[in-house]
């Protein structure tokens, strides 16, 4: 389909930059494969903590091994990179400590298999931790 006005590159990047959206991006760029649903996930949180209106310096985002594990690098909010399959422990302990916080934990599928026990805690208990996941697809 062929717009009806041509759209500039340089017209996107101000209507991005005026959005405040940026605010939660880092200055690196993500390394992950091209059409991976990661950049959709990264988006969506964006979107979300700017329409929220919940301030960089209040959020951590959590994150276990695998491709998941970069999602803290590319925002520019508190991150831990932690270990195998143990983004929601971490991120649960995070809430804990802080409830004020707003806590998003990132991980591959591998959690619903590898940390059950703890989907099951954070999925039970009254603290509001986000978990974000992808399906395996091996
Ligand atoms: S999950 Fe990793 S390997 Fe798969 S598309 Fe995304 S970046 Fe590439």
């Amino acid at each position: 389909m062929i717009p009806e006005q041509p759209v500039y590159l340089e017209d996107k990047v101000d209507e991005i930059r005026q959005s405040g959206r940026l605010a939660y991006r880092s200055t690196a760029l993500p390394t992950w494969c091209p059409g991976c649903g990661y950049y959709s996930m990264t988006e969506g949180l964006v979107n979300a903590l700017t329409e929220l209106r919940i301030k960089t310096e209040d959020t951590v985002i959590v994150s276990g091994i695998g491709c998941a594990s970069r999602f803290p690098f590319f925002m520019d909010t508190y991150g831990f990179h932690t270990l195998h399959g143990r983004a929601l422990p971490v991120a649960t302990g995070v809430k804990v400590a802080n409830d004020k916080l707003t806590v998003v934990a990132v991980a591959m599928g591998l959690p619903l298999v590898v940390a059950t026990s703890h989907m099951r805690l954070a999925v039970t208990s009254i603290l509001p931790t986000s978990f974000l996941t992808t399906a395996s697809m091996a």
